[in-house]
């Protein structure tokens, strides 16, 4: 006998309901809704797409294994992102057609349309990184090849990489480009090995013969030496074919562990860019972005507490968004900053609260600029010392939450709170304008935030 879609999934929400806490279960299992059956796969609706990430994060494999098990065929699950949940309708404002989750897996290229240049918000922590994605996506191979950008976890790595991707696509249809995770070139080598010489021969021509090679997560290939070897044929054949090659890791290159020096040494002919913590603006920014980008409301001063209590990651800034909106939907409860702050609790973590002093961003400055710590406060204004005091005052703006402009004036001998204004404006100015500047800027952010401890 035939068994329907809906018993299905009933079976499946009973086996997960014994498996998760009552509370995760109301926020995320019961509001969902199976749709069909076909080919083999599962369209389950969810109220969004934050839905989709935490099931692909959290069940998505239970889902299908409990369904393959009692269908005794392999069975996937897809989402389908619904609108007509009468519970979602009541609150949200929504625009005609919400994006749906994309299959990327199915895309030859695997490029996830979702992240472009367009959704990145670009502040002091990631500027260089932006701009030096956009100029290798408007003439791939000819400027900076390869790119390096590095940065920790959540930091918009893959959402650049992606956006180059999509900007090549768009504007220069006839190129080939393609985006593959280290691991996944890893695992694909691996299973080309089995096989005989002409799935070898279609593997290293897909990829010697592509216009751009995005590949991401480069760390991975740590101590798989068969496959650096692999992947160092295929950068020389693309590098003198003057085709670009975009590599992302999580730490600069003379860092990686376990990789060919060769291979490393490779990995800075071209240009290296980092990308850092974002501050508290470019935090709030990326939140009111996403926030449009899932049509979910979030009074302002919610998105600044979330930002002032979220700092280092992004994928967790969107990770505490998407959990209040669902708490605040399924339990129609309006978004306040007392009651986001009860849900937040349990998320944030301690070693987010690091603390950045005026006190130490001046010494650092100074030690980078071979002054004395003392200059940063007095009065004397020639170039050599005005230009790092400057940069000091844009950094304690940028760097530190609690300061005023004028507590800041403050602390660099008694300023005024205008004069402070002029030097973050000015210096901000400065990063936009000169990239390399900016990237000298990153470099003593990252020496600020090393040494704070
Ligand atoms: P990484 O690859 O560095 O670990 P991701 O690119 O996966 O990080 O980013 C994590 C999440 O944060 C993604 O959903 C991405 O879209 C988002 N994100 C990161 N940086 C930005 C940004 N500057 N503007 C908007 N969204 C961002
Ligand atoms: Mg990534």
């Amino acid at each position: 006998m035939e068994i329907s879609v809906k018993e299905l999934w009933q079976m499946v929400v009973d086996n997960i309901k014994q498996n998760i806490p009552t509370e995760t279960y109301d926020l995320w299992i019961s509001p969902l809704n199976p749709l069909s059956l076909e080919d083999n796969i599962f369209i389950l609706g969810v109220p969004n797409n934050f839905f989709s990430q935490w099931l692909q994060e959290h069940q998505q494999e239970n889902i299908e294994k409990i369904l393959s098990d009692k269908l005794e065929k392999p069975i996937k699950l897809d989402f389908k992102p619904q609108q007509d949940l009468s519970q979602i309708m009541e609150k949200v404002e929504r625009s005609p057609e919400p994006p749906s989750a994309p299959a990327i897996n199915k895309q030859k290229d695997r490029i996830d349309p979702r992240y472009v240049f367009d959704s990145f918000v670009v502040g002091a922590s990631n500027r260089y990184a932006q701009w030096s994605c956009e100029a290798v996506a408007k003439n791939p191979g000819q400027q900076f090849n390869p790119l390096f950008i590095y940065g920790g976890v959540g930091l918009g790595k893959t959402h650049l990489l992606h956006a180059i991707g999509n900007y090549i696509k768009q504007n220069n249809p006839s190129l080939r480009v393609l985006y593959v995770t280290a691991e996944n070139f890893f695992s694909e080598f691996v299973d080309v090995l089995r096989f005989d010489d002409n799935a070898k021969a279609s593997f290293k021509n897909k990829y010697r013969t592509l216009d751009c090679l995005l590949i991401d997560d480069i760390q991975f290939m740590a101590g798989k030496t068969a496959s650096q070897e692999e992947f160092y044929n295929i950068f020389n054949a693309l590098f003198s074919a003057r085709k670009q090659i975009v590599i992302s890791a999580d730490r600069p290159p003379k860092e990686l562990e376990k990789v060919a020096e060769r291979l490393i040494s490779r990995f800075v002919w071209g240009n290296i860019a980092d990308i850092q913590p974002p501050n508290l603006e470019t935090r709030v920014a990326i939140l009111r972005q996403k926030a449009s980008d899932e049509k979910i409301f979030v009074p302002d001063d919610v998105l600044m507490h979330i930002a002032t209590q979220v700092k280092s990651n992004i994928r967790e800034l969107e990770g505490s968004l998407l959990r209040i909106s669902s708490f605040s939907l399924f339990t129609q409860t309006p978004l306040t900053v007392d009651s986001v702050q009860k849900i937040l609790k349990d998320i944030i973590k301690p070693s987010d609260n690091v603390r950045i002093t005026i006190d130490l961003i001046q010494k650092v400055v100074a030690s980078e600029f071979n002054l004395d710590f003392k200059d940063m406060r007095s009065k004397k204004r020639t170039d050599a010392i005005a230009f790092p005091r400057q940069i000091a005052m844009y950094l304690a703006r940028n760097m530190t939450d609690e300061f005023s402009t004028t507590e800041i004036g403050d602390a660099f001998g008694g300023r005024d709170h205008t004069t402070v204004m002029y030097a973050v404006e000015k210096i901000k100015e400065k990063t936009v304008s000169d990239p390399y500047f900016n990237a000298k800027i990153n470099e003593i952010m990252k020496k600020i935030r090393s040494s704070e401890n």
